[in-house]
C-alpha cells in the first residue's frame, strides 16, 4: 500500500511514538484511533451549459471532548477519506497544542476547482453545505479554509446555512470574509504563526536573517504569506514553487513580485488564477524575458528538487507525502518548518531523526491559522471585534508559547520536536477525557 492509501493509520503511529512520553490512559488513546464519526454525501450540481455533475464529498468529526470539531474544507481532485480523516485527526491534535477549545474536524470535496466557474463553484460550496447542514453548527463542528477553499467559499457556505437556519449564524464557520463577520488577521495567520516559529529559531540560534537562506515548496495562502514576513525581515527566499513548478534563485527572490504576479489574472470568473511562480520575475523564463545565462538570474526547478536544495531552512507548504522514506536521506536542509499538513511520512521522520534535522512539525507550526480561527469564532459570539494588532499580538503569545513547552519537553526528554508537539497535545487530550470520567 502506498503512504496515500493508508495515511491514516501512518499518521496514528506518531500516537504510539509520543503516547510513552505523555499523561494519557490505554483507554483515551484507544478513543483517538477511532474518529468519533464520518458522513458521506453527494452534491448535485447544475452546471453552467445544462447538464447535472454529482460531486463526492466527506466531512469527519474526529474528536470532540475539548470542543466542538474544527477544520477546514478541502476542494481537490485528489481527496479521499483516509486523507480527510487524518486532516481531521491531526485537527485534534493541532488544536491541542494551540490549547484552544476545540476538537478535531476535516472536510474535502473530490473537483478540481480550477475547472469550475465561479458560479458552478458557489453552487457546489452551497450544495455541501445542504447536504452536510445537520452536521455542522457553531456548537458542534465548524468548517474553515483549506487547500483550494477561501474567504469567498466561506462567505457562500455561511451565507447557506443561516438561510437553512433562518437565522443569520456567523459562528458557523471561520475564515470569512471581513464584512460578513471575518477577523482581521485571518487571511495570513498560518503563515504568520509559521514564522512566529521560526523567529523563535531565530532567537535561539541567534540567526542574522540575510545568512538564512528559505526554500518553499508549495506559494498558497499560506506559502506566500510566511515567504512574505521572511522576505520583508531580510531572509533569503531562494527558491518557491506551485503546482506547475517552482523557481531558485541563489541571490534570493523578489517576493512581493512573485507575489503579484501569482495573484494577477485572478478575476471574478477565473477565482484560482493562471500564473505560475515559474513566470516569475528573475527566474529565467522565456516569459519574463530575463536571460537565464545572467549570472543574477534563477532556474527553474521542479518541485522535487526544490526539497532538496541546499538551503537552512526548508518549508512545505503544499500536500501531504512530500518527503518521504525515498527522499528523507537527500535532503540536506537542517531545520524543516511543517505549514503544510502531513508534508512528512513517518518513515521520513526516522530518516531525518538520524540526519540530526529540526522539524517544527504542522501540529504546531501551522497553528496560526485554527487560533485565528478561534479567535473569529469568540468575535462572532460575543459580537465585538478586535484590531488586526491584537489578533497579532495574542496569536504571538501562543505560537511562542506553545513552541516553548515543546522545545522545552523535547530536550528535556530528549525526543524531537513532533514526538514532544504529540506528547504536548496527549497530555491536554487525556486530561479532558479523564475529567469526563469516560477514559482512563
Ligand atoms: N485548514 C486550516 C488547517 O489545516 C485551518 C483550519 C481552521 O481554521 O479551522 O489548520
Amino acid at each position: 500500500m502506498s503512504n496515500r492509501d493508508n495515511i491514516f493509520e501512518n499518521a496514528l503511529l506518531r500516537l504510539d511514538r509520543a503516547a510513552q512520553f505523555a499523561n494519557i490512559g490505554a483507554e483515551a488513546l484507544d478513543r483517538l484511533k477511532h474518529p468519533k464519526s464520518v458522513v458521506y454525501v453527494s452534491i448535485p450540481v447544475r452546471m453552467d451549459d445544462g447538464s447535472l455533475r454529482i460531486f463526492k464529498g466527506y466531512r469527519v468529526r474526529h474528536d470532540d471532548t475539548r470542543g466542538p470539531t474544527k477544520g477546514g474544507i478541502r476542494f481537490h481532485p485528489q481527496v479521499h477519506l483516509g486523507e480527510v480523516k487524518a486532516l481531521a485527526f491531526w485537527m485534534t491534535c493541532k488544536c491541542a497544542v494551540a490549547g484552544i477549545p476545540f476538537g478535531g474536524g476535516k472536510g474535502g470535496v473530490i473537483v478540481n476547482p480550477k475547472e469550475l466557474s465561479r458560479m458552478e463553484l458557489e453552487r457546489l460550496s452551497r450544495g455541501f453545505v445542504q447536504q452536510l447542514a445537520d452536521f455542522i453548527g457553531p456548537d458542534t463542528d465548524i468548517p474553515a479554509p483549506d487547500v483550494y477553499t477561501n474567504s469567498m467559499i466561506m462567505g457562500w457556505m455561511m451565507d447557506e446555512y443561516s438561510t437553512i437556519q433562518r437565522r443569520r449564524t456567523p459562528g458557523v464557520i471561520t475564515g470569512k470574509p471581513i464584512p460578513l463577520g471575518g477577523s482581521l488577521g485571518r487571511d495570513d495567520a498560518t503563515g504568520r504563526g509559521a514564522y512566529y516559529c521560526i523567529k523563535e529559531l531565530e532567537r535561539s540560534n541567534n540567526w542574522t536573517p540575510d545568512n538564512v537562506r528559505v526554500a518553499i515548496q508549495g506559494f498558497g495562502n499560506a506559502g506566500q504569506h510566511v515567504a512574505r514576513l521572511l522576505h520583508a525581515d531580510g531572509y533569503r527566499c531562494v527558491a518557491i514553487s506551485d503546482s506547475k513548478g517552482g523557481v531558485y534563485r541563489e541571490e534570493g527572490l523578489d517576493i512581493p513580485r512573485a507575489i503579484e504576479l501569482k495573484r494577477s489574472q485572478t478575476s471574478v470568473s477565473n477565482v484560482y488564477g493562471e500564473r505560475s511562480v515559474c513566470d516569475c520575475p528573475d527566474c529565467g523564463c522565456v516569459e519574463c524575458h530575463c536571460n537565464p545565462d545572467d549570472s543574477g538570474s534563477g532556474s527553474v526547478i521542479s518541485n522535487e528538487q526544490l526539497l532538496e536544495l541546499d538551503v537552512d531552512i526548508l518549508i512545505p507548504a503544499a500536500l501531504e507525502n512530500q518527503i518521504t522514506g525515498e527522499n528523507a536521506s537527500r535532503i540536506t536542509a537542517p531545520y524543516i518548518v511543517e505549514v503544510a499538513n502531513g508534508p512528512t511520512t513517518t518513515e521520513a521522520d526516522d530518516i531525518l531523526k538520524e540526519l540530526g534535522t529540526t522539524v517544527v512539525p504542522d501540529i504546531l507550526a501551522n497553528a496560526g491559522g485554527v487560533t485565528v480561527s478561534y479567535f473569529e469564532w469568540t468575535q462572532n459570539r460575543a459580537g465585538y471585534y478586535w484590531s488586526e494588532g491584537e489578533v497579532h499580538q495574542r496569536l504571538q503569545k501562543i505560537m511562542a508559547q506553545e513552541f516553548g513547552a515543546i522545545h522545552d519537553l523535547s530536550v528535556e526528554t530528549e525526543i524531537d520536536m513532533r514526538t514532544a508537539a504529540y506528547a504536548h497535545a496527549l497530555n491536554r487530550i487525556g486530561e479532558a477525557m479523564e475529567s469526563q470520567g469516560t477514559s482512563r
